[in-house]
């Protein structure tokens, strides 16, 4: 089957002030595959996921989204094309209910969709709905994570961008949140990036993955490949 191409990042530079954390980076993900991306702490793995939405925004380089060029509209207009991201620390909003953060993922023009998405979310977490009144800053670190997923796929994303979904969560957890995210791509077909220091599961459940260092991509390959490869081994899987 061809594949087609709905987001490339194609040499991007990105700077703090004067400290350039991306260094010319190129990476491409499919429609319908799960992309990882993997690196140590500090390596720019956010920094590429934060560009792609705009914030910051690229110096040089490009970012295309299903054709559009992306790299200079601002993050509102980019999460209208339908990306949508559970950013790095989950960032769900802590005095508003389950069903509350929810509806604040909602995309405005997309209401007539409301109770079917959150019943699709409810059916993917059954968890979020067993606590749709408690605030969000109560629930459990791996709850808190599932909210953080069920509110950008309110937004309907053609492109789900996820930022680190695994921190500090116990194994059970990440299991079952990676198992959401594989069930989301096989039944839906959702394309889905996502960033993480959890290289073992990451490149166990991504179809293509790439290897960050310092703000360059130094590898890339099928998830399979990476996991195998004695460099990618030696750094991110062995005694880590
Ligand atoms: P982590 O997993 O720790 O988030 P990362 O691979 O996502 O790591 P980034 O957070 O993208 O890495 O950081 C890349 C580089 O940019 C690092 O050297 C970091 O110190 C620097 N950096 C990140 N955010 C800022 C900021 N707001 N101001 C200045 N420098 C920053």
């Amino acid at each position: 089957m061809a594949q087609k191409s709905l987001l490339q990042v194609e040499g991007v530079e990105t700077y703090y002030g004067n400290i350039r954390a991306l260094n010319g980076v190129t990476i491409d993900v499919n429609e319908g595959e799960i992309v990882a991306l993997i690196g140590a702490n500090g390596a720019g793995k956010s920094t590429l996921m934060m560009t792609i939405f705009g914030t910051p925004r690229a110096r040089s380089g490009k970012i295309i989204f299903a054709g559009t060029d992306i790299t200079n509209l601002p993050t509102h207009e980019i999460a209208r094309l339908r990306i949508a991201q559970s950013p790095e620390g989950r960032r769900i909003f802590p005095r508003m209910t389950v069903l509350e953060n929810l509806q604040m993922g909602a995309s405005l023009d997309k209401l007539k969709y409301y109770d079917e998405d959150v019943e699709k979310v409810f059916h993917l977490f059954p968890r979020l709905k067993e606590r749709i009144s408690q605030r969000g800053g109560t629930l459990s670190g791996g709850e808190q994570q599932m909210l953080s997923i069920g509110r950008a796929l309110m937004a309907r994303p053609r492109l789900l961008l996820l930022d680190e979904p695994s921190l500090g969560l116990a194994p059970l957890i990440v299991k079952q949140i990676f198992d959401a995210v594989r069930e989301l791509n096989k039944s839906q077909g959702l394309t889905v990036f996502l960033v993480e220091q959890n290289a073992f599961g990451a490149l166990k459940l991504a179809n293509r993955g790439y290897v960050m260092v310092n703000g360059n991509v130094t590898m890339s390959g099928t998830g399979q490949q990476l996991l195998a490869d004695p460099e990618v081994r030696a750094a991110y899987l062995e005694g880590g």
